[in-house]
């Protein structure tokens, strides 16, 4: 029995109000869904545009002097549908004003990129009934920027407990100085986690378009099979690797106070999702793969220097080299003489001159090798470790299918083969894996 739930719908759960009205269903269906967190509107169909987008596009146009009017009356129209089809009183005129208002003072992206969700979930609780708390009175940066946990969890607990429900606005929260701030894109699942362990709650409903975190990326892979259970660590893995359904940050707040996540599916509410916690049920098997996921645009920076491996912190000044540029590094497998980082292309091909030129002046290595538009996939399981030949498969489907493997790394956990891959065969290797290992 759930006697607290914490439910989390996503931008085409909320995309118009005939979404809306579903949502409702589903939150007056289930009397434990109490704290419902949600996001600005999403896509109604494939070429619309996220309100979040919009409104990120009408602070780059204030910045860059242009008329950003026309942006906002989009976003303004798309509001007042809603609000007509839902009959409900809300005064969208005077929320608009103040954005304007704000993007011709000159502000941050954040204040505009939040008000999506901001408006959405005043809209939402006056539907419900339910009464609205602003994230910014509830959730707390620290002056880097990072989620201040413990302000965070205790002031959202005893705020929400002192409802018997409410609607929150996922994405944003406020630094000391109570300027807006959002999380990354997609951070309303993070919202969502940190409400459900701000209000201890029994589960974190995450609701979305899809029937759960499935075993492949759908607009890759046709039909690919749902995961009906799976791990903290294997969800963290395959968002952090690529898979977008959940935020890779998302796990993190519930994980420590053991709350599971279910993954579920607006459009099917019958459908079971996905469960996600820290160990499987008893009767399920583990499984050698769980899922595969992957990201494009890394580069390789392939150091070549005899006699390498008797230099005492090779690897660490050449890593170094890259953090103090403020390049983080994704991968980094070694041979005896050769040692390779695997860095994003973005922000490499921003400090690119400079890095080499450190490269080479502190390192003085024999070659140097960059290779460009390289894609990443992992393969995932906690159940790997404990079956023979799983690289072997992996390799064998690659080549069969003609691809040339670039990178090969094994996380120290053996949860994952990770193989670097040109990014032209990206969805041909994704689906040869997936045909191999999981279908
Ligand atoms: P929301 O707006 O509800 O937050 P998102 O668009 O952020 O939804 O995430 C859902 C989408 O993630 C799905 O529509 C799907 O296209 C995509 N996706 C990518 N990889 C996966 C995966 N492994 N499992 C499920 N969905 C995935
Ligand atoms: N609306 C924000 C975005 O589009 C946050 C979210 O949907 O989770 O990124
Ligand atoms: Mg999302």
């Amino acid at each position: 029995m759930n006697n607290l739930i914490t439910a989390k719908f996503g931008g085409t759960s909320l995309a118009d109000a005939s979404q809306i009205k579903k949502v409702a269903e589903i939150i007056k269906s289930n009397s434990a869904r109490k704290f419902v967190v949600a996001s600005a509107p999403g896509k109604r169909f494939s070429d619309d545009i996220k309100i979040t987008d919009l409104l990120y596009k009408c602070h780059s146009q204030a910045k860059n002097g242009e008329d950003f009017s026309a942006t906002l009356t989009k976003i303004s129209e798309r509001y007042s549908e809603i609000i007509k089809a839902l009959n409900v009183d809300f005064d969208i005129d005077s929320e608009i004003a103040e954005i304007k208002t704000k993007l011709q003072s000159g502000t941050t992206p954040d204040y505009p990129a939040s008000r999506g969700e901001y408006i959405n979930s005043k809209i939402i609780a006056k539907f419900l009934g339910w009464p609205f708390v602003d994230a910014a009175e509830i959730i707390f940066f620290n002056e880097k920027g990072l989620l201040d946990e413990n302000t965070t969890f205790k002031t959202a607990g005893e705020k929400l407990k002192s409802l018997e429900y409410a609607v929150i606005p996922g994405f944003y929260g406020a630094m000391p100085d109570g300027k807006i701030k959002t999380f990354s894109r997609g951070g309303s699942d993070v919202t969502g986690s940190i409400i459900a362990r701000s209000v201890e709650a029994d589960l974190y409903e995450n609701w979305t378009d899809v029937s759960g975190m499935l075993s492949a990326d759908p607009r890759i892979v046709q039909n690919p099979k749902v995961i009906d259970y799976i791990t903290y660590t294997e969800l963290r893995e395959l968002s952090y690797m690529g898979a977008s359904v959940l935020h890779e940050d998302a796990v993190f707040p519930v994980r420590k106070a053991g709350i599971p996540i279910n993954i579920r599916n607006t459009n099917k509410p019958g459908d079971n999702g996905t469960l996600i916690a820290a160990t499987l049920p008893k009767d399920i098997e583990k499984r050698a793969v769980t899922g595969i996921a992957g990201r494009k645009g890394f580069s390789s920076i392939r150091i070549e220097k005899s006699m390498m491996n008797g230099e005492t912190g090779f690897g660490a000044k050449l890593l170094y080299i890259f953090a103090r540029n403020g390049i983080p590094f994704e991968h980094c497998p070694t041979g005896i003489d050769t040692i390779s980082v695997v860095v994003s292309s973005e922000l490499f091909d921003q400090k690119r001159e400079i890095v080499l030129r450190e490269i080479k002046t502190e390192l003085d290595p024999d070659f140097i090798t960059i290779e460009k538009n390289l894609a990443v996939v992992a393969i995932v399981g906690e159940g790997m470790v404990s079956v023979k030949g799983m690289a072997a498969k992996v390799f064998d489907a690659l080549a069969k299918a003609g691809i040339n493997i670039r990178m090969i790394d094994q996380g120290s956990d053996e949860l994952n083969i990770i193989v670097g891959i040109d990014e032209g065969e990206y969805n041909k290797a994704i689906n040869a894996l997936y045909d191999k290992m999981i279908a």
